[in-house]
């Protein structure tokens, strides 16, 4: 079955007022979007409620990041049971951001994503090697390194719930996108692990989606690649060519 083009908007910790979220999510809403894309807009935690209420029906809302207790002394921190009592579907976890800046490793991100998936809620779930990395031509460890903790928790059934977003760090924010050849051998591989490591039948269902630096102009040429079925789109999901990401896969 071929698998369902997938958009992320990861708004970050962007914009600055509620007005301009508000401003986006109206454009969002009056586009002209394919509807064989699904959609999904991540904003920040605080916004999450309310511009679900205001988002198109067909679109969906995601959150940044979760912990993984259900409740308790774990302050600044939302949970994922909480996150499914407010109805929302999906949480992106592992971003580069996070595992950088916030030291998260990929046996914490494993952990998260049990907890998410434990209350429901699909998960976008983030690998990819850094510049370093890639030109010590580790890129292929480093992402089954990321993908091991992940795949030793989960059941073969869990993957349906799972969006695998390969975002190489060197091309998150840079303006420097992946080439085509890049993006497209890369997510090769990481669909070839998935088959070895979990079963043929994830490895064929599962979206392997790109991110970093995807705007209005290169998206339809990625687009095309095989084994990329949708991006995770930051800075541009903040501009109005985010239209564009959306409806890249229209033929
Ligand atoms: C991201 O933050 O997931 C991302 C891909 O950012 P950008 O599109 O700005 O590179």
């Amino acid at each position: 079955m071929a698998r369902q083009f997938f958009v992320g908007g990861n708004l970050k910790m962007n914009p600055d007022t509620v007005a301009a979220k508000v401003a986006l999510i109206k454009a969002i809403n009056v586009a002209d979007l394919d509807p064989t894309t699904e959609l999904v807009i991540s904003p920040p935690t605080i916004y999450l409620l309310p511009l679900k209420d205001i988002l198109r029906k067909d679109a969906k809302i995601a959150a940044q990041n979760c912990y993984f207790k259900d409740s308790g002394a774990f302050t600044g921190e939302i949970s994922p049971a909480q996150l499914a009592d407010a109805e929302i579907p999906f949480v992106i976890l592992g971003h580069s951001e996070r595992r950088t800046l916030f030291h998260e490793t990929s046996e914490i991100v494993a952990t998260k994503t049990r907890a998410a998936l434990d209350k429901g809620i699909s998960v976008i779930l983030c690998i990819g090697e850094t510049l370093a990395q890639r030109e010590a031509g580790e890129t292929a460890k480093v992402n089954e390194a990321q993908l091991e903790p992940v795949i030793d928790l989960l059941k073969e059934s869990d993957w349906s719930k799972i969006v695998v977003a390969y975002e190489p760090v060197w091309a998150i924010g840079t303006g420097k996108v992946a080439t085509s050849q890049q993006a497209q051998d890369t997510q090769k591989d990481i669909r070839a692990f998935l088959s070895k490591a979990v079963s043929p039948a994830v490895a064929e269902s599962t979206r392997i989606i790109y991110g970093g630096s995807v705007n209005g102009s290169n998206c339809k040429e990625l687009a095309k690649l095989p084994d990329v079925d949708g991006f995770l789109v930051g800075g541009a999901s903040l501009k109005p060519e985010f239209v564009d990401i959306v409806n890249s896969n229209k033929v």
